[in-house]
């Protein structure tokens, strides 16, 4: 309390009478790019506590300089589409720039446990929605209990493909609402996995968020662009926000398509945003509904396009069947480059790396996805510019998040009173470097990366026992 008061004096006084004497850090001579404004000029940074308090064209002094000369100096990545939430892939998720790690997609059971276990033990900035799935199940298997029904286990798969009563809808929706005053970014409602969940339900869920002013973040149910015009017509005619996750890997072919939806629903004023990860193969359970029946059809693959993630080997219809009895990840080789090119290339995409929970062969999303856009797709196939990338991954996710999270307004900015989260690169240089044969390393060309004003990686090496990250909670916290 005495130190957030001592900052707003300073900053009173920095506003009223100019520089500080000494900042704790100043970062010298980099090339300061902030996507708000539009700032694209070399500056000295100076920072005290958390908080970005100087930015000048004049020298600034600190206890610790700096000099990052002919690096870039961003707003640290904000992640809106993480599983991996440990500090193990947040390891790999900051020497990819990434300050802030979301699990929006599927959301965390339990959320206010969750945040008290990650309290002042994390690595990065971290934050999660409510899972809708779970809440239901959690409904379910209390009807199961009441009525002795011993077959069906806390967190069975089997709920994923049964309805709610009336009764469990309600409760569902209660329990959404504890899970919103538990700090609660929005609602995951990944529908694909749980075919189970009428038309009815779904609409539910949405009309309950846009009475709560709340957000629904969607991994819609198979049938590309139908199931994308399914979750846009529920946004619209309940007026709840709307996030669709991933929209590479639910479009596929018909990506043209659902990009021109959405852009044209944000022009009619439709509250609808969207992002998508640069690879062109997905990741998820084998022993999920994305693999039941038709899955071929419906994906557009065979069985040699999966790719077992604990060995790396290729499919067949024997180890398919066998490995989706055992359960476990895998690796789904369903897109086209030039889909992903078209997706990075619209104004109107974040990046969402869907980075996965850590295992030497995971999806390399988990690690280099923000390194990837930087390197493949600005310097080396010119897609985009810097600094349309930067936005992609800084302001956008930013400036979506902050109408449900007071907090977001100050992330995703390089900008005097904005969060000390900040991402140094080298634009030269920067490339991923996990891949789908070698599995996940460290991207390169990341030299540091601050989360509130604390270094986790410094030349380009993780400072350890370091755990800056605050939580992110949503505004119904109580
Ligand atoms: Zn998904």
């Amino acid at each position: 309390m005495k130190k957030i008061l001592l900052l707003i004096l300073v900053s009173t006084c920095l506003t009223a009478v100019g520089q500080v004497a000494e900042y704790d850090i100043v970062l010298k001579n980099g090339r300061v790019m902030d996507p708000e404004t539009g700032l694209d000029a070399v500056r000295n940074v100076g920072i005290l506590g958390n908080r970005i308090m100087e930015i000048s064209a004049s020298p600034l002094s600190g206890k610790e300089v700096i000099d990052v000369s002919n690096l870039v100096v961003s707003p640290g990545f904000i992640d809106p589409h993480v599983h991996g939430m440990t500090n193990k892939e947040h390891e790999y998720q900051a020497h990819d720039g990434v300050t802030t790690a979301l699990e929006l997609e599927g959301g965390i059971e339990d959320i206010g446990t969750w945040f008290a276990s990650q309290r002042n033990k994390t690595i990065i900035n971290y934050g999660a929605s409510a899972c809708h799935p779970w809440a239901r199940a959690e409904l379910m298997y209390e009807t199961a209990q009441s009525k002795g029904n011993k077959d069906l286990e806390r967190g069975s798969n089997k709920f994923n493909y049964l309805p709610v009563s009336p009764k469990e809808m309600q409760g569902t929706l209660d329990l959404l609402d504890k899970e919103l005053k538990s700090g609660a970014l929005g609602i995951g409602v990944p529908i694909g996995y749980y075919p189970g969940a009428t038309r009815e339900e779904v609409y539910n869920v949405y009309e309950f968020a846009a009475a709560r002013k709340t957000m629904i973040f969607t991994h819609v149910r198979e049938g590309k662009a139908l199931a994308i015009q399914q979750a846009i017509a529920d946004a619209a005619t309940t007026g709840a926000a709307l996030h669709i996750v991933h929209l590479n890997s639910m479009s596929l072919d018909e990506i043209g398509l659902t990009l021109r939806m959405i852009a044209n629903g944000q022009k009619q004023g439709l509250d609808i945003t969207t992002e998508l990860y640069p690879y062109t193969a997905g990741s998820t359970s084998l022993e999920s509904a994305i693999f039941d029946d038709g899955w071929q059809q419906r994906l557009g693959i065979t069985y040699n396009d999966l790719q077992w993630v604990e060995t790396g080997e290729r499919l067949t219809a024997e180890t398919f069947a066998s490995y989706r009895k055992k359960g476990g990840i895998v690796i789904l080789h369903t897109m086209r480059p030039e889909w992903i090119e078209s997706g990075i290339k619209s104004p109107i995409t974040m990046i969402g790396s869907d980075g996965m929970p850590y295992s030497r062969l995971a999806h390399p999303r988990t690690a280099g996805t923000y390194a990837r856009v930087l390197g493949v797709y600005v310097r080396e196939r010119k897609t985009l510019s810097l600094m349309d990338a930067l936005r992609k991954m800084t302001i956008m996710p930013a400036q979506r998040l902050e109408t449900i999270s007071p907090i977001m307004s100050r992330k995703g900015r390089l900008q005097v009173g904005a969060d000390a989260d900040i991402t140094i690169f080298d634009p030269n240089t920067i490339i991923d470097k996990a891949n789908f044969e070698d599995g996940l390393k460290f991207s390169e060309g990341i030299q540091h990366v601050l989360v509130n004003g604390v270094f986790v990686v410094k030349s380009g090496k993780t400072i350890g026992n370091v755990f800056p990250g605050q939580p992110i909670y949503g505004k119904h916290k109580q």
